[in-house]
C-alpha cells in the first residue's frame, strides 16, 4: 500500500539552473551543498562536454592500459598475447585489404556440409567450426542448483537473429528488425560472393530455422531449474543420436559434471539436424558466421554493424555521452579485447601488478572490514528488524567475502594462448578465434573444479577488476573493489583517512548494503522470506519513495515514478551511515573534508537533455541528489555545518527518510 502523505519544503536547488541565473551570487554550504561545494569543479568543465569525476578515474585506467600495451619492459606471456591481438586490432589497413577472405574457409566448410553425418563431424571439429557454432551450444557456469560445491554449466540454443516472441508475432517492431537484417545479410552475402537467388535463399531459410527454435524452446522458470541439474549421461540420453558429448570434449567441457538444459529442446535436436533441414542448417550456420565476424573483416562491414548496432547504443548511459572522442574510441578499442576472457585476464594481470600497490590492498581491506564491522553494529541498533532478522543479516554480513583489486592470478595460464602475428602470416579472424578458443578451455577447466565463491576469478568478464566500479555479488555474497575504481581522484596514493572513507568507502559501503536490500534482511539463512521484517522494510523505502516522488527538480525534467530510484537512494544513505559509524573510531576525524569528498566524487556536469533521459531512466537519483538529500539525513552533517531551520538544506528530523 502506498500513502502519499509526505510534503517537503525543502528547496532543492539545481545546478544547472544555476548555471543559467549565473554564479556571482555567494552559494552557501548550508543551503545546497552540492554546488556550493562542487561550484569551481563545474566552473572548471563548462565547455560544453560532460563530465564527471568517475569519469576522471575511467579515463586515467584507459591511458595506463594504453601505456601498458606500450610499454614492452612489462613481459609476460599473457601480456605479449594481448600486444600480439592489439596489433591485429589496430591494422585497419590490412583489415580492409583482407576484406572477407581469412573467412572464406570457414564459408566453404560450411557449404561443404552435405548430410546429417557431415553436420554433425562439422559441429564437434573446432578447426572447421572455431565459433563453436550449433543449434546448442554451451552458455554461461555458475554454482550448481542442486550441489552447493560443484559448478553447473547451462546448454543453449545456439542464439537468434531475433527476440523469441517475434517470430510469432511480427508486429511493426519485428517487422522493422527482419527488415534490417535481411538488408545487411543481403550485403555481407553479396560481398562473399553469392547470387541472388542464394542470398535469399540463405536469408529465408536462417529465418525458417531460428523459428524452429524458437518453438522448440522455452525458457525455465526460476523455480522449475532450481530443482534440475543434468549429468553427463542425462544430457547424452536426451540428445539421443546428436553428438552434444564429443561437442562439449572438442571444447574442453571433457570435466564438466553438471549441466543445465531445456531438456524440450534438447529432445528436438535429433529431429531438427535431420536431413530434411540440412539446407536450413547450413543457412543459418552462415548467418552466425556472418555476424560474429563482421566486426573483424574491415571497415565498410563494420559500418554497415554499426548501422544495425545503432539502435542498440543506450542513449541515456552517460559513458557513451561524456567521454571524448578519443577517449570513447580507446574504450571500445579495449572492450573488443575483453571480449575475449583470456585477453582480458592478461591485461587485467598486467595491469594489477605494473600499478597497483599491494600496500593499498591492505589498506582498502582493512577500510571494508571497517564497515562490515560498522554496519553488524547498525543492524543490531535498528528497531524494525526482528530479532530473527537480525540475526539473520548478521550471519550473511560474517560470510560475505572481501575482494580487492586483485582477482586470483595465480589460476591463469597462458599456455595455450598463441596469436600469431601478421609478419608470421597470421590476420585477426585467426587471432580471434584463437583467442575465443583459449577462453572457452579455460573455462571448461574451471568448471571441471569445485566451486569456491571466495575465489575470485581472473576469467569471469562480470567481475572484471578493470571496470570503474565496486560491487555486491549476491550470487557470492562478495563485496568487490575493482582496480579500475582505485584511481585519481577517487583515490590517490597516500589517501587521507577523510578522503578515503568520503569516498570509496561510501561507494562500498552503498554497496555492502545492496546485499540486504532485496534479498537480504527479508531473507533468512535457509532463503525463505521473513514477512515482519519484508514489511517495516517496505514502508520505509515507501518513505524514500514518496519523498523523491514530490520533488520538483527542473524545469522539463519531469518527476521521479514511484519507487524508480528507491533501491539506489536507499543504499546511498546507507553507505554514509555505516561510514560515518566507522569513522567514528578513528582519532580527529575531519567531518568537514569526509563530506567535501562525497560531494567531489560525484560532482557532475551534463546537458539538460542527459539529465532529462537520467530521471527517466537511471535508477540513481541525479548526482546532486545523491549528494544533497543523502547528506541531509545525517546529524553529523547538521552539526558540522550548523546548519538550522531555514536553511536549504535543513530537514525536520521526522520527515528524514534513511532506511538504515
Ligand atoms: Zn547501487
Amino acid at each position: 500500500m502506498r500513502k502519499r502523505i509526505i510534503s517537503f519544503t525543502i528547496v532543492i536547488v539545481l545546478m544547472l539552473s544555476l548555471l543559467m541565473t549565473g554564479w556571482e551570487t555567494e552559494i552557501r554550504l548550508q543551503d545546497d551543498y552540492a554546488a556550493a561545494v562542487n561550484k569551481d569543479w563545474i566552473l572548471a568543465h563548462s565547455d560544453g562536454r560532460g563530465a564527471s569525476t568517475m569519469l576522471e578515474v575511467l579515463a586515467n585506467v584507459l591511458k595506463k592500459k594504453r601505456t601498458l600495451l606500450e610499454d614492452t619492459t612489462v613481459t609476460g606471456k599473457g601480456i605479449e598475447e594481448v600486444r600480439k591481438y592489439a596489433a591485429l586490432l589496430e591494422d585497419m589497413e590490412t583489415r580492409d585489404r583482407l576484406g572477407w577472405e581469412p573467412v572464406k574457409k570457414y564459408f566453404d566448410g560450411i557449404e561443404a556440409i552435405k548430410d546429417t553425418e557431415s553436420l554433425y563431424a562439422w559441429i564437434c571439429d573446432p578447426a572447421m567450426n572455431p565459433l563453436g557454432a550449433a543449434p546448442l551450444v554451451i552458455g554461461q557456469s555458475g554454482q550448481s542448483f542442486t550441489d552447493p560445491t560443484a559448478y553447473m554449466t547451462l546448454l543453449e540454443h545456439g542464439g537468434l537473429c531475433l527476440q523469441d516472441d517475434f517470430y510469432f508475432d511480427l508486429n511493426d517492431e519485428a517487422l522493422m528488425q527482419v527488415e534490417m537484417l535481411n538488408e545487411v545479410l543481403s550485403i555481407f552475402l553479396e560481398d562473399l560472393g553469392y547470387e541472388a537467388s542464394d542470398i535469399k535463399r540463405i536469408i529465408d531459410e536462417n529465418y525458417s530455422f531460428e523459428k524452429a527454435m524458437a518453438r522448440n524452446s522455452n525458457i525455465l522458470s526460476q523455480n522449475e531449474a532450481r530443482n534440475l541439474s543434468y549429468s553427463r549421461a542425462d544430457v547424452q540420453e536426451a540428445a539421443k543420436n546428436y553428438p552434444i558429448l564429443a561437442y562439449l570434449d572438442a571444447w574442453g567441457f571433457q570435466d564438466a559434471a553438471q549441466y543445465m538444459m531445456d531438456i524440450g529442446y534438447v529432445n528436438q535436436l535429433d529431429q531438427l539436424c535431420d536431413e530434411s533441414h540440412i539446407s536450413e542448417i547450413k543457412s543459418y550456420l552462415i548467418v552466425r558466421y556472418l555476424f560474429e565476424v563482421a566486426d573483424l573483416v574491415g571497415s565498410d562491414a563494420i559500418a554497415v554493424m554499426e548501422e544495425i548496432k545503432g539502435s542498440n547504443v543506450n542513449p541515456e548511459n552517460p559513458q557513451d555521452k561524456s567521454l571524448s572522442d578519443e577517449e570513447s574510441d580507446e574504450y571500445r578499442f579495449f572492450e573488443e579485447i575483453n571480449k575475449h576472457t583470456a585477453l582480458m585476464a592478461a591485461i587485467n594481470q598486467a595491469y594489477v601488478d605494473r600499478y597497483m600497490d599491494p600496500a593499498n590492498i591492505e589498506r582498502l581491506e582493512t577500510m571494508t572490514k571497517n564497515l562490515i564491522d560498522a554496519f553488524r553494529e547498525v543492524i543490531m541498533e535498528e528497531s524494525w528488524l526482528s530479532d530473527a532478522g537480525k540475526q539473520a543479516a548478521v550471519e550473511k554480513l560474517d560470510a560475505m567475502c572481501i575482494h580487492v583489486m586483485f582477482p586470483n592470478n595465480e589460476l591463469l595460464d597462458f599456455s595455450d594462448l598463441n596469436i600469431v602475428p601478421a609478419e608470421q602470416g597470421g590476420n585477426l579472424v585467426e587471432a580471434y578465434f584463437e583467442a575465443r578458443k583459449a577462453s572457452m578451455a579455460a573455462r571448461g577447466k574451471k568448471v571441471a573444479g569445485n566451486y569456491d565463491r571466495s575465489v575470485w576469478d581472473p576469467y569471469d568478464s562480470m567481475t572484471n577488476t578493470l571496470q570503474t566500479n565496486a560491487f555486491y555479488s549476491p550470487q557470492y555474497n562478495g563485496i568487490y573493489i575493482c582496480a579500475g575504481i582505485v584511481d585519481v581522484p577517487v583515490f590517490y596514493e597516500g589517501i587521507t583517512e577523510e578522503d578515503l572513507y568520503g569516498g570509496l568507502a561510501i561507494v562500498v559501503g552503498h554497496e555492502i548494503t545492496h546485499g540486504f536490500d532485496d534479498g537480504g534482511v527479508r531473507y533468512n539463512k535457509d532463503g525463505s522470506e521473513r514477512e515482519d521484517d519484508q514489511q517495516a522494510f517496505n514502508d520505509r523505502a515507501d518513505k524514500v519513495s514518496a519523498y523523491y516522488s514530490s520533488m520538483y527538480l527542473f524545469s522539463g525534467s519531469g518527476s521521479y515514478g514511484s519507487g524508480a530510484v528507491n533501491k539506489e537512494a536507499i543504499a546511498d544513505m546507507g553507505g554514509v551511515r555505516i561510514a560515518l559509524k566507522a569513522a567514528e573510531k578513528l582519532p580527529g576525524f575531519n567531518y568537514d573534508a569526509f563530506f567535501r569528498k562525497w560531494a567531489l566524487v560525484w560532482a557532475t556536469q551534463r546537458s539538460t537533455d542527459a539529465e532529462i533521459s537520467l530521471v527517466k531512466g537511471d535508477p540513481h537519483p541525479l548526482a546532486y541528489l545523491r549528494i544533497n538529500v543523502t547528506l541531509q539525513q545525517f546529524e553529523k552533517f547538521y552539526e558540522t555545518y550548523d546548519i538550522k531551520t531555514g536553511d536549504g538544506m535543513y530537514l525536520e528530523p521526522d520527515k528524514r527518510i534513511s532506511v538504515w
